[in-house]
């Protein structure tokens, strides 16, 4: 429970004092009923209107980077009742993941709350470049790093052009890094086995100018102010 004039001022409305005088001009509804007095209010269920207008608490923007494991989804909820990788941030605000990763794939996952961003972020117009590390099986020859990189047939889409960088050998696998601007259900993995590569493993590093940088698996830090602007 908490005092109105409190949750009022908690809404960015006014000052307690402020929020004092709205309340004893009759100025401020609880529940649609005008009162004249303090009162306690439950700021989960009660509603609250100001010079009619319901209000609710101004709740701050975060913006966060996590390196997601392997073995989590990036649902809130799974059927299967996996992992999900909110079970791996302890924030008091409700986040959610910009796009997503796989199950099986591991690295940099941005979540936030201001769905400006997020829809920035992932809007196809802004064909923001993410670059993935993968592991793949096979080495990847000339002929079909080109044609990874002019864009490939899958389904009834073709991808856009991309980029394949071929970093170096691993016995018979290659550790290859992979750039796209798409978002596509597991495109870097459908991509990789059109050429006939296989992906073994797959971690993301980038995000536009966001690189994850040294973070350690499973753990998360808050965006610099200069990493949430690049994208305005
Ligand atoms: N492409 C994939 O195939 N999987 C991911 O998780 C991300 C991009």
């Amino acid at each position: 429970m908490e005092r109105i004039q409190k949750y009022i001022a908690r809404c960015g409305i006014a000052s307690r004092r402020k929020a004092e005088e709205l309340i004893f001009n009759g100025k401020v509804k609880v529940n649609g009923e005008i009162i004249n007095d303090i009162v306690l209010i439950n700021p989960d269920n009660d509603i609250v209107e100001v010079e009619g207008k319901i209000i609710s608490p101004e709740e701050s923007k975060i913006y966060i980077m996590l390196n997601k494991p392997v073995g989590y989804v990036t649902t809130a909820k799974d059927e299967k009742g996996r992992k999900t990788v909110l079970d791996l941030i302890n924030v008091r605000e409700r986040v959610y993941p910009v796009g997503r990763l796989d199950y099986d794939t591991s690295g940099l996952l941005i979540l936030t709350n201001d769905g400006d961003f997020a829809y920035k972020m992932t809007h196809p117009s802004k064909e923001i470049d993410k670059v993935y590390i993968a592991l793949v099986e096979g080495i990847p020859t000339e002929e079909e790093i080109e044609r990874f990189k002019k864009g490939l047939k899958i389904e009834d889409y073709i991808t856009a052009p991309a980029d394949f960088k071929l970093i170096e050998k691993r016995g018979k696998n290659a550790i290859v890094r992979i750039t796209i601007h798409e978002g596509k259900n597991r495109q870097v993995r459908r991509m990789c086995e059109k050429i006939g590569h296989k992906v073994l493993e797959l971690k993301r590093i980038q995000i536009g100018k966001i690189k994850l940088g040294n973070l350690k698996v499973g753990e998360w830090r808050f965006l610099k102010q200069e990493e949430i602007d690049f994208i305005n």
